[in-house]
């Protein structure tokens, strides 16, 4: 036997329906957000990123293959060689000549480094003399004892207010191969610097070049990553101190890292030609937002659809609980309360009946000879007396009398706070009425009496106890000649 009560039972059968709804719901938000969640993941890392890379570097490329091309025409120019070997007699003469190159390829600056006497000669006249001990002129020297025909060094431009600028710095050599200078161009990373500003605006992302030393070197007007500036270490930068120690072997490839609890995807990428990384950096925050919101909002609906779904299932099942137990107490043909609906009520009324005190009355009701009607007119004339008797009691009785039918053909009536004076005048009134009436059923007129037994309740005695002496006074009435009340004396 189970002792959980209708009501826990309908709780839990509505909190076992919203679990179930609740973990459905759940599972599909949260499979199609992975999905989602997986496919932005895959198109981040495979394709944005490395697109943005390429379209970058492929950009650089662009703005070095031209100077490039220039610096080895400058390298190779007869002019230039002769002056230089001739012992650079007047310096006007290579001056004009850096000057048209400077002017007609609209580079930033051009140059010739003498090897014989050290001069800087550039667009704008005789710049210095470099020196070995001036850090500043480090370039020079190595391009000196180099191997490769020429080298690309992005540097600050000390003719220019030191701007960052790319140089193509090629070897001069006279006609038996001996070194003789260095000359070139030099450029700005401008059109570099737009792109990437291009990029970190519209498409929120991070572009920005490091070099081997772990050092920013080059990223867009706005800033790097977490508004770092060019010259700051990656060391400085929150989530990057691990790539660090990653660097400086060329290290290309896709990293993923948190930043303050922010998820980021990052591409690496090693520009031989620059010596430098080229990253490219996006946060989830900015791609992923959109499915997270859709998640939200997933939920949500799911939330308003689950309570939907339970408040119409809690008054479904309320109502159907209130038919269930309306259909368990009250009987179908009379629509009287059955016993069950009569015992609720009853022992309700003794109890109260006590406490006050007060006198109850029980009349117990039968019909006389209704097998005869049954067995001569039919059941069906039998179920229409029932019914007809019925309403005729219902119609005769207080709103706060308790009836009922007990079974059969006979019926109970609980009086609350009457006399047995006052119970005797309605029995006798009902008998009365019974035998005066008559139902019509298939053009017969049908024609009943009843008997009646009356009890009061007495001190310390049970519903059962009560009814017992009602029945007794009952027997007592059709035994004694039917269609009459008799009442059962006080013991
Ligand atoms: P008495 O005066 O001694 O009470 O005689 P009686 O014929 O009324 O009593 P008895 O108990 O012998 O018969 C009762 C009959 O009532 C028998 C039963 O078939 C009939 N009955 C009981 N319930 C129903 C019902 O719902 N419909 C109909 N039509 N008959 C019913
Ligand atoms: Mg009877
Ligand atoms: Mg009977």
């Amino acid at each position: 036997m189970s002792d959980s009560s209708p009501l826990t039972r309908q709780w839990s059968l509505i909190v076992l329906l919203l679990a179930l709804l609740g973990c459905g719901f759940l599972a599909t938000s949260l499979a199609s957000y992975y999905a989602a969640l997986d496919s932005i993941r895959a198109g981040i890392i495979n394709t944005e990123l490395p697109l943005t890379s390429d379209n970058v570097y492929s950009e650089i490329q662009k703005d070095l293959v031209r100077p490039i091309l220039i610096s080895s025409m400058m390298s190779r120019d007869t002019f230039m060689r002769d002056w230089a070997l001739d012992g650079e007699q007047d310096a006007e003469q290579v001056v004009r000549y850096l000057r048209e190159v400077q002017e007609h390829y609209a580079t930033v600056t051009s140059f010739f480094v003498s090897a014989k006497t050290h001069t800087y000669y550039q667009a704008k006249g005789v710049l210095k003399q470099v020196n070995e001990a001036e850090p500043r002129d480090d370039w020079y020297f190595r391009v000196r004892d180099m191997q490769t025909p020429y080298e690309i060094n992005v540097d600050v431009d000390l003719a220019n207010d030191d701007r960052m600028t790319v140089f193509i710095n090629y070897k001069v050599f006279d006609y038996e191969q001996r070194f003789i200078g260095a000359t070139g161009v030099g450029l700005t990373v401008d059109a570099v610097v737009k792109l990437i500003d291009t990029y970190q605006q519209r498409y929120n992302r991070s572009v920005y070049f490091v070099d081997t030393e772990g050092l920013l070197v080059l990223t867009g007007n706005s800033g790097g990553p977490m508004g770092a500036r060019v010259g700051q270490s990656l060391n400085e930068i929150a989530g990057l101190e691990e790539l660090m120690v990653k660097l400086p072997q060329p290290q290309s490839g896709d990293f993923e890292y948190q930043e303050q609890g922010r998820g980021h995807f990052l591409n690496v990428r090693f520009i031989p030609e620059l010596n430098w990384y080229l990253f490219v950096d996006t946060y989830e925050n900015g791609a992923l937002a959109g499915i997270r919101k859709s998640l939200y909002i997933n939920l949500l609906i799911c939330l308003v659809i689950s309570a939907l779904i339970i408040t119409l299932v809690s008054l479904a099942l309320r109502r159907y609980q209130r038919r269930i137990s309306a259909l368990a107490t009250t009987d179908l043909l009379t629509e009287l309360p059955n016993r069950r609906g009569f015992d609720l009520l009853a022992n309700q009324a003794v109890q109260e009946a006590r406490r006050a005190p007060s006198p109850l009355c029980a009349l117990m009701l039968d019909l006389d000879n209704f097998k005869q009607l049954n067995d001569s007119q039919g059941h069906m004339a039998g179920d229409e007396m029932l019914r007809g008797f019925a309403s005729d009691l219902r119609n005769t009785v207080r709103q706060s009398d308790i009836i009922c039918r007990w079974g059969g053909e006979e019926f109970i009536l609980l009086l609350k706070d009457t006399s047995p004076e006052q119970a005797r005048e309605l029995g006798e009134k009902i008998r009365q009425q019974t035998e005066q009436n008559s139902i019509h059923f298939n053009g017969v007129q049908l024609q009943i009496t009843t008997s009646i037994g009356l009890a009061q309740l007495q001190a310390d005695e049970s519903l059962e106890q009560l009814i017992a002496r009602a029945d007794r006074a009952l027997y007592r009435a059709k035994q004694s000649g039917r269609n009459r009340l008799c009442e059962e004396p006080h013991e």
